[in-house]
């Protein structure tokens, strides 16, 4: 039918979250899948979120008890599918006199403990703040609060995840390859592929196209011949980095008079991440960048409980990302609904080739909103499997949920070389995949040359060969968070190796 293009059943636009958890459920049913992602995997909205996978308290406010069960039904499923990279963390939520009332924050904290099916994770419990270790860097005003469970997760990892896992299940994974066009042709669609490095041109086929570009998904639709309706709304959210601010594990979730909520959360050991705001945007997602008041204002949020006030000179990294919202006519960014909404549009007769374009959508949500993508996929092309995502362990994640302390432990005691943050960060990260990485190393100098921190040349070579990585950046701020902590002589150096070992790999195995 198309001569010379391959033909596949599903083109994923996009590597995010979405579009990554879709291929991958639909590899795993026995469809043909192509994914292309004009940059790295992640690179989009989905490494730059809060790491919360989480029922969303606060949405309980605007009425949205399908999203928020939803959600909270996902939690604990996706931390024992995965729980190198999701572990449970509590919030610590003082009581704001002047801002919502107790018997408010009572029922909420009751409802989300028992609208979603919790089991593992504790329940929400009342803090004597004067007593408890939490209330220590906090203002003496804040006597009383509360304390829920949710979870934490590497985003940009959960996405190279999926990425792996389907690419395991024989989809074609094409990182760093832009969709330029993408038109109807018979009973297929006929989609123009661009290499970003080399500027190669090529065309593939596929029976149904699924738009999954997040917050690019307008510019997608008016690719394949849609026009852009509008139905995306762009919000901005920011987030700040700074040294840690407090001594325990647990995350403070506190109340804005605005009526947001501002979370600051331990991170990656030694700092504090402190987000987000809410803001409407226009232009291109990929120079969303925080602003100045941005950055007055999570300062200030955070200010007006701990007892020392946080000032802009103590930021070490920010980032900025947009959310893909659904516009559904909400007035104000943060009222606007975290909801997914699909819309299909073809492939009601036979033969007819199909669009699924996605709007919307949280981290926590992925897995559900892409077996909703694949119940259009069976309307369309015929189911070819059931349903399998619901217990199937990302890659790496095949240990219980309580096992990452024994899983560091072998680690360590297979190669006892291994310093004791080095095993727990390359559990954290790889979980029983770290095994792999590793292979027989038997002392340091067998994980090959050192860049900095505890990064070696066995996780870099790694990276390019298994998760797509292929340049710095993708391993030093999305695969891992190591860019925190090496200098840019140590980056430099990275960059060099990681471009030599892309171009030294015959066929690439990660594809
Ligand atoms: P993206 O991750 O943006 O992926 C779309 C991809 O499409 C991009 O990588 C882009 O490069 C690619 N693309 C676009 N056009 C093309 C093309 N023509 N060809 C090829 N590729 C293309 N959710 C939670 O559950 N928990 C949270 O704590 C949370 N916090 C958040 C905080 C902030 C500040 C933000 C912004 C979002 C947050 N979210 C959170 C929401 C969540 O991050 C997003 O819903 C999710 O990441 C969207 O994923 P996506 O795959 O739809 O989009």
């Amino acid at each position: 039918m198309t001569a010379g293009a391959e033909i596949f059943d599903i083109c994923v636009i996009g590597g995010g979250i979405n579009g990554c958890g879709i291929a991958r459920d639909a590899a795993g049913r026995g469809y043909s899948v192509c994914l292309a992602e004009m940059n790295d995997l992640a690179s989009g909205t989905s490494s730059w979120s809060t790491k919360l996978i989480h029922g969303g308290l606060r949405y309980l406010e605007h009425y949205e008890f399908r999203l928020v069960r939803e959600a909270l039904q996902e939690r604990e499923l996706l931390w024992a599918n995965a729980p190198h990279i999701i572990r449970p963390l509590r919030f610590v939520l003082p009581h704001h006199a002047g801002l919502r009332p107790t018997w408010m924050l009572r029922l909420g904290l009751f409802l989300y403990d028992h609208l979603g099916g919790r089991k593992l994770l504790p329940p929400a419990r009342s803090l004597d703040l004067r007593r408890d270790p939490a209330g220590a860097p906090l203002q003496p005003a804040y006597t009383r609060g509360f304390e829920y469970s949710d979870c934490w997760v590497d985003d940009a990892r959960m996405v190279a995840l999926n990425a792996r896992d389907a690419a395991d299940r024989g989809a074609a994974i094409h990182t760093r390859t832009a969709v330029t066009a993408a038109r109807r042709e018979n009973d297929h669609w006929r989609i123009a592929l661009r290499d970003r490095d080399s500027g190669a041109e090529r065309e593939i086929a596929a029976r149904l196209l699924v738009n999954a570009g997040g917050p690019w998904v307008d510019r997608v639709l008016a690719l394949s011949g849609g026009a852009g309706d509008h139905r995306i709304r762009l919000v901005q959210g920011s987030h700040i980095v700074v040294p840690r601010l407090f001594d325990h594990d647990r995350c403070y979730i506190f109340q804005n008079s605005d009526g947001r909520v501002v979370f600051a959360i331990p991170y990656e050991g030694d700092y504090t991440l402190i987000g987000t705001t809410d803001r409407d945007y226009e232009g291109d997602p990929a120079d969303a960048a925080i602003t100045p008041e941005e950055i007055d204002y999570l300062c200030a949020a955070v200010s007006d409980y701990f007892r020392v006030p946080l000032r802009p000179d103590a930021i070490v990294w920010t980032y900025a990302g947009v959310r893909p919202l659904y516009d559904d006519g909400a007035s104000s960014a943060q009222e606007a609904t975290r909801d997914y909404v699909l819309h299909r549009d073809g492939g009601d007769a036979p033969g007819q080739p199909a669009l699924v374009n996605i709007f919307g959508g949280k981290l926590t949500t992925y897995r559900r909103l892409a077996e909703a993508v694949l119940g259009h996929v069976e309307a369309v092309l015929g189911a070819r499997g059931p349903a399998w995502t619901k217990v199937a362990p990302l890659p790496g994640g095949d240990f219980p949920v309580t096992g990452f302390e024994a899983l560091a432990g072998r680690l360590r005691t297979e190669h006892p070389f291994l310093a004791e943050g080095h095993a727990r960060r390359l559990a954290r990260l790889y979980g029983t995949r770290a095994l792999q990485l590793l292979g027989g190393a038997a002392d340091a100098a067998s994980l090959g040359r050192h860049f900095g921190a505890d990064l070696y040349e066995a996780e870099l070579r790694y990276l390019v060969a298994e998760e797509w990585a292929a340049t710095a950046e993708d391993v030093l701020w999305r695969r891992t968070k190591l860019g925190l902590r090496l200098d840019e002589d140590q980056k430099a150096a990275v960059a060099e190796a990681v471009a030599a070992f892309g171009a030294g790999r015959s066929g690439r195995r990660a594809q």
